[in-house]
């Protein structure tokens, strides 16, 4: 170490030195901007190493100060800087952990990246593990001066550093008060940075939540405020030292949550709920997550998760961390035991990521479970909002769904929610381990009558989603058949009895179609005002959604096609088909007439009817009006 500190008393900056300071310029962040929290952050660290040491009895100063850091901006000066008044730094201490230490971080940094072809984000997660932060004050200055006055020592150092790499340090040097002041005199291209709103924005983001109080001064500019007499000079600091996700869950109030997300989110909705995290020991990190209150079906599922070091902020919507099915989250996290810089490629082969990510699935199944259970009501309140994330969670991921099965639940026709489980105890008797449901309660309101007349539930499922929901549920419910209410005429919905069925006229419904796919049969059916009902089996109706749903993501599927497999059911308990049935041998032309329009008239209680079908049906009404 000796020779080292030979080498710097000299100030002989060595050959490979030189070409550190063009390099930190090129690569060191990908984002410029982000040499402010490097700075600020040591100036936190640096206090809280004094506060640590004060606490231990280690370091003894007089009355307990008000810890602060400034960020003076002085725009005609050139010049942004940052003083704390932490710990501060001996001349031993500069040598040592500005002018060796990071320097040969540094090197260590060029020797294994020089002349490598380097993305951005692999220099990101580089510069961390070399301590290389401080420096990354050079990406904006051409000279850095740092005046630091250490806990210990009477008098000041000061480090005076040129775009270079010369550096020169005066020792007796004045500084009122312990601490450090990194002088950053920032250059021509960078002159951003000397913008007041540049500044502010930049300390919003990254140190709205840093643990020291932060204040942010202008000088060197006359401003509106100066010219009143007031000082320019901030009174409040620009961050909060003790965000809401450090504090104890037990101590925080609902409307504090909502503040907090109000405040960091800039949404003014009000979000529908919220998992405060606090995992120790062995993961160790805490956080809020929020789901957000959704406008319509449509809306953007882009959600935003901050990702906080220490209260320092590290990155926004890390898709590393949060599951793909919760990216419609909104919340932060503050996981200690990941590098200050961290990269997308660290993160996506972290096994602690891995962890974190599986925890906060955990977490979010287990407050969604216990909503169910405890507030049942203002949870089904909230069903409509978060039942697509659910599904898609569960489609997603098998564990998901394994933990929140049991909070799963259906909208029925009338307006209430049901669980599954709920569900096929009343089915027992009429229809066991068939769940009914309507995809359109408008378009199928017929078929919805004639089950609520039989006293069967029927549960909507009407988005896309869905049907691919429902097959997840039915492989893991062996036996559960889900069943749409235009798929098979319900047991429940027939009467006693033999239906009589005509065989002519079931050839003249098939004729009058003009579909050579479509099935005709007769049964019994206890509402004897609806003469007859189409169904469309579940299984060939659900493989036509599926094509539907890859057509529309743009999937080419060869021509497919599958035929949809119809089947009309007549009512044998009907007055008009009996009287057809007869007609069917008496008067052939005018029962064909007649079936052609029942016939419609059953095709237009299951679907919209196409224009030419529309054109046909209108003709005939017309045709017969003319003629009653
Ligand atoms: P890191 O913070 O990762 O150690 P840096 O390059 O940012 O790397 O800083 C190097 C060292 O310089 C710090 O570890 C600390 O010992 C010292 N240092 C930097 N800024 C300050 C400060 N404001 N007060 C006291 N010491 C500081």
């Amino acid at each position: 170490m000796s020779e080292e500190v030979k080498n710097t008393e000299k100030g002989g900056i060595s050959v490979e030195i030189e070409h550190i300071f063009p390099i930190i310029k090129k690569w060191l962040y990908s984002e410029k901007e982000i040499f402010l929290r490097e700075i600020v952050s040591n100036a936190c660290d640096a206090v809280t190493k004094l506060k640590r040491l004060t606490s231990l009895g280690e370091a003894q100063i007089e009355d307990e100060p008000k810890y602060r850091i400034t960020v003076t901006l002085n725009k005609a000066a050139r010049t942004l800087t940052v003083s704390d008044n932490g710990i501060g730094m001996t001349e031993d201490e500069v040598r040592r952990y500005i002018c060796q230490i990071a320097l040969s971080g540094a090197l260590e940094f060029i020797e294994k990246y020089e002349g490598g072809d380097k993305t951005d984000g692999q220099a990101d997660g580089i510069i961390g593990h070399f301590g290389l932060g401080f420096y990354s004050a050079f990406m904006v200055s051409g000279t850095v001066d740092v005046i630091t006055r250490s806990y210990r020592s009477g008098s000041a150092v000061k480090w005076v550093c040129s775009e270079a790499g010369e550096y020169e340090i005066t020792t007796d040097y004045y500084r009122e008060e312990r601490g450090t002041d990194v002088v950053m005199h920032i250059t021509e291209e960078e002159s951003e940075f000397l913008e007041e709103l540049r500044i502010r924005t930049i300390l919003d983001k990254y140190c709205s939540f840093m643990p020291v109080e932060i204040y942010l001064n202008v000088e060197g500019e006359e401003t509106a405020a100066e010219s009143e007499g007031t000082d320019k000079a901030e009174t409040s600091p620009v961050n909060d030292i003790s965000p809401l996700w450090q504090k104890n869950p037990s101590d925080c109030t609902d409307e504090e949550y909502d503040k907090f997300y109000h405040k960091v989110f800039s949404d003014f909705r009000e979000p529908l709920f919220h998992i405060h995290l606090n995992a120790d020991y062995p993961l160790n990190f805490k956080g809020i997550l929020y789901f957000p209150r959704l406008a319509h079906e449509y809306d953007s599922l882009e959600g935003q998760v901050k990702l906080y070091y220490n209260q320092v902020f590290v990155a926004d919507n890390i898709k590393e961390v949060i599951p793909e099915f919760l990216l419609m989250l909104k919340g932060v996290l503050d996981c200690p035991e990941l590098p200050l810089n961290v990269s997308r490629s660290y993160l996506q082969n972290s096994g602690y990521v891995a962890k974190i990510s599986a925890h906060i699935v955990k977490k979010v199944a287990d407050k969604l479970t216990s909503m169910f259970n405890l507030e049942r009501d203002s949870y089904e309140g909230l069903w409509q909002d978060i039942k697509t994330f659910v599904e898609y969670g569960c489609m997603r991921d098998r564990k998901f769904y394994d933990r929140v099965k049991s909070a799963i639940v259906y909208a029925t026709t009338d307006g209430k929610y049901i669980t599954l489980d709920e569900y096929l105890e009343k089915a027992k008797e009429k229809h066991e381990n068939t769940v009914y449901y309507a995809a359109d309660t408008t378009a199928q309101a017929q078929y919805i009558s004639m089950f609520a007349a039989e006293g069967i539930e029927v549960v909507v499922l009407d988005k896309m989603i869905d049907t691919q929901f429902i097959n997840v549920v039915e492989q893991d419910r062996e036996g559960v058949k889900f069943v749409r209410i235009d798929a098979d005429v319900a047991g429940a919905l027939k009467a006693e009895g033999v239906a009589l069925h005509s065989e002519k006229l079931e050839e003249i419904f098939k004729e009058v179609s003009k579909n050579t796919e479509l099935k005709v049969k007769t049964e019994l059916l206890k509402n004897e005002k609806i003469p007859a009902v189409l169904n469309i089996s579940e299984d060939t109706r659900r493989m036509e959604d599926m094509m539907k749903m890859y057509r529309m993501s743009g999937k080419d599927m060869g021509g497919m096609k599958f035929p949809t497999e119809m089947t009309l059911v007549l009512n044998g308990s009907s007055s008009l088909i009996k009287r057809l049935s007869d007609m069917a041998e008496t008067d052939t032309d005018k029962a064909k007439k007649l079936s052609k329009q029942l016939y419609t008239l059953a095709l237009l209680s299951q679907r919209q009817l196409d224009a030419d079908e529309l054109q046909d049906f209108l003709a005939d009404s017309f045709d017969m009006l003319e003629n009653l």
